[in-house]
């Protein structure tokens, strides 16, 4: 059965004009809108009290565990306004059973598929305003679960939160698509085999936050990081994608990266235009061969946040290797969008109407 959520409204809702200015150049995740969804869940009951009530600060004990143990899962998935006003989602249901996936990794409670649905529509329903209309805009959903048991022994909790919260997005890319420069982590690893890699949990990217700003120094975008084998895994945020001279797309597969639902639609729309996909290992040897004999004609990372973005150059402390640019990444990029926006036809049933 449905959840009944109970309505909560914020009486200090920013107004129309506040929440236009904001729409105009929202950034990313700094503005926030005027609601929040929550739910909980205990051992006993299962989840209950799901309300939409207003955004604000969360109250939790000191000794709740995931201050403590880390015990927490997200999200990240985008509402597009169409052109006749109406909302969109993408792929939802890749995003509710990734949770779950990530759920199950991390020890806390699976949400069902339908109560994930179902959250973002309880969201939208009262903040669809905030989904700007901007080109490139979209607002930005953020699900969320953490242990937020009072409880300091190391096991998991008995009493999870689930919230979801939203911040408009701007354009990712002022003035275009730019090739980003890449920081090859020799020094640090994002995950281990047997590890959090594949789930989607706070650890991984407070593992990331060193050797990126590692990558800020030396003047890069993002960092790309190797399995202990000297297999390409995945940028601290994107995953990785080579395009082949022949056709062939390579990407890697690994069960320590995580499961991009960006890649997988990118990788299913170049199927349809013939390509041929192929997931498994690539090593760095491979990808510094293929660059060099030319075999390789684009590299390019992908993910909810930028879609796409062509990778310019590999930058390690022994110096820079250019890599090759090409059009299909940036076609692949236009078709997608297009459909997430509702400007080509949904061949696939990808959206989901808010
Ligand atoms: N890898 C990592 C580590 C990420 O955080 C993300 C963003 N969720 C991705 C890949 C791309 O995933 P998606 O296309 O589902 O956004």
């Amino acid at each position: 059965a449905p959840l009944e959520f109970a309505v909560t409204k914020n009486l200090a809702a920013k107004s129309a004009v506040e929440r236009e200015e904001i729409l105009k150049n929202p950034g990313f995740g700094t503005a926030f809108t005027d609601h929040m969804v929550d739910v909980c869940w205990s051992a006993r009951g299962g989840w209950h009290r799901p309300r939409v009530q207003p955004y604000g600060p969360i109250a939790l004990d000191p000794a709740a565990a995931v201050l403590h143990y880390g015990q927490e899962i997200f999200e990240g998935i985008k509402a597009y306004r169409h052109a006749d006003g109406s909302i969109h989602t993408f792929r939802p249901d890749q995003n509710a059973a990734r949770l779950q996936r990530s759920a199950r990794r991390m020890a806390l409670p699976e949400l069902p598929a339908e109560y994930f649905l179902q959250s973002i529509r309880e969201l939208i329903a009262v903040d669809g305003a905030w989904v700007p209309s901007g080109e490139d805009q979209s607002l930005y959903l953020r699900p969320f679960m953490f242990a937020k048991e009072a409880f300091l022994g190391v096991r998991p909790a008995q009493k999870v939160a689930y919230y979801v919260i939203a911040s408009p997005a701007g354009s990712y890319f002022k003035g275009g698509v730019q090739p980003v420069r890449i920081w090859l982590s020799e020094n640090y690893a994002r995950a281990g085999k047997g590890g959090t890699g594949a789930a989607k949990t706070g650890g991984n990217y407070a593992s990331s936050l060193l050797p990126q700003a590692e990558a800020y120094e030396k003047g890069c975008d993002q960092v790309v990081f190797l399995d202990r084998d000297g297999n390409v895994e995945e940028l601290g945020g994107m995953n990785v994608v080579f395009v082949y001279k022949d056709g062939r797309i390579v990407t890697p597969d690994s069960d320590s990266i995580l499961e991009g639902i960006t890649r997988n639609s990118l990788l299913q729309l170049a199927e349809d235009r013939g390509h041929t996909i192929e997931r498994r290992p690539v090593s760095l040897q491979e990808w510094r061969d293929g660059v060099a004999s030319g075999d390789i004609v684009e590299v390019f990372a992908c993910g909810t946040a930028a879609v796409v973005t062509p990778i310019g150059a590999l930058v390690t402390a022994a110096g820079e290797e250019p890599q090759p640019s090409g059009e299909l990444a940036l076609s692949l990029r236009e078709e997608l969008t297009d459909i997430q926006y509702g400007r080509r036809e949904d061949k696939h049933g990808w959206l989901y109407r808010l």
